[in-house]
């Protein structure tokens, strides 16, 4: 009686949600109309690892995902875990609303029932981040899930298993990317990264739903993990200015080209670079205001380098000060993921844990032939110059 309840519930759920999303298919239409978009210039030979045969999760709609707890032969699930899940969904649900200025919505769905794996934790091998385990373990999931009720209506599943379960047994996973076998859109959490209410590596998962790569090195984590390097080694490209790259930093935020990645309509928060000089007034890119929040100026075909003002507001209000100021990045589009596809530049060496690459007024950096200069600040606007120096 309780599972047919059950059933009846979410075959309404999903009844209203295809109605939403039959309403809404008509609106949509977001595209980036930024003339100097290198994927929209380049000819061929720039696509994305994860975005390769890859459906990626789109910001037009609310994405419509499902918390699903699970459960090993060996391991149960712990009912007191749902409330801090659901906190965990709360932030993550605030932080991309402020990364996409209000365009991504999640309508989190909680399926009630943990989902019980009729195997042990051990005999998934499922101990190392992208393991075939891992994998097997969503696959499974959905399997299950698929019996009750039409998964296809979801965009995206998290999977949640037992907070008794360690890291070595159970990995966090990538989010694993439909490949044309009805797999939707997933991430498993390994307990580690939430049982303490942490929202920050969720968030980091669901980033790469979206399409986005990993920032930090992963030659470091391996050393890392054979204690060969430090902690810090890892998240030596990006420091601490992206959740991609630094997810436990004091600013896990997203840079300007990561949130432009996401919400392609954020084009026009950013300026093309076309001239030899030229001056912008830039806005903080967690500003609601309008104005300029980054320029982009190309290095070449597959090279672009961004400049963008980072503040402490929003969920970069615990940056220290030695964080914020005006950032320059090299994005790399034929880098791999984890293999530094984003690269800061800082004045001081680069191995430094405090990130102090924020430029400062009166200061300049030379980047590869543009000189960026700060030229002066005011409550509102940071007013740069760029000069591509012969
Ligand atoms: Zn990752």
């Amino acid at each position: 009686m309780r599972f047919q309840r059950k059933l009846f519930l979410l075959t309404i759920i999903m009844i209203v949600i295809s109605f939403l999303k039959w309403q809404t298919m008509s609106f949509s239409s977001a595209s980036s109309s930024l003339e100097c978009d290198p994927y929209a210039i380049a000819s061929s030979g720039l696509t994305r690892e994860y975005s390769d045969n890859v459906v990626n999760l789109q910001p037009e709609e609310p994405i419509d995902a499902l918390i699903v707890f699970i459960e090993f032969e060996d391991r149960k699930a712990v009912e007191a875990d749902r409330k801090k899940m659901l906190k965990v969904s709360r932030k993550v649900t605030e932080f991309y609303a402020q990364m996409s200025e209000g365009e991504i919505e999640f309508n989190w769905l909680n399926y009630q029932s943990a989902v019980r794996l009729h195997k042990d934790t051990i005999s998934y091998n499922a101990n190392f981040r992208g393991s075939i385990g891992v994998a097997q373990i969503i696959v499974d999931v959905q399997k299950r899930l698929r019996e009750e009720f039409d998964v296809s209506e979801l965009e995206f599943i998290l999977v949640v298993v037992p907070s008794t379960t360690l890291r070595n047994e159970i990995a966090n996973s990538i989010a694993y990317l439909d490949r044309g076998q009805g797999i939707i859109n997933s991430a498993i959490l390994a307990s580690d990264f939430w049982k303490s209410g942490d929202w920050t590596v969720v968030a980091h998962e669901i980033g790469h739903a979206f399409g986005l790569l990993d920032l930090y090195s992963l030659d470091a984590a391996q050393l890392l993990s054979e204690g060969k390097a430090t902690y810090f080694d890892q998240f030596v490209f990006m420091k601490s200015y992206d959740l991609m790259n630094w997810p436990g930093s004091s600013s896990p935020s997203l840079v300007m080209w990561n949130r432009f990645q996401l919400v392609p309509t954020l084009s026009h928060r950013i300026a093309c670079f076309k001239k030899e000089l030229k001056h912008y007034e830039l806005i903080s890119v967690n500003s609601i205001k309008p104005g300029i929040k980054a320029v982009l100026i190309p290095l070449s075909n597959f090279r672009v380098l961004m400049i963008e003002a980072r503040d402490n507001f929003g969920v970069d209000a615990s940056t220290g000060g030695s964080d914020v100021g005006v950032i320059t990045y090299v994005v790399n589009l034929l880098s791999e993921s984890g293999k530094g596809p984003i690269r800061i530049d800082c004045s001081k060496a680069m191995n430094s844990k405090y990130a102090e690459c924020g430029l400062k007024t009166g200061h300049s950096r030379l980047i590869e032939g543009v000189r960026v200069t700060r030229e002066r600040s005011s409550k509102l606007e940071i007013r740069i110059s760029v000069v591509r120096e012969k």
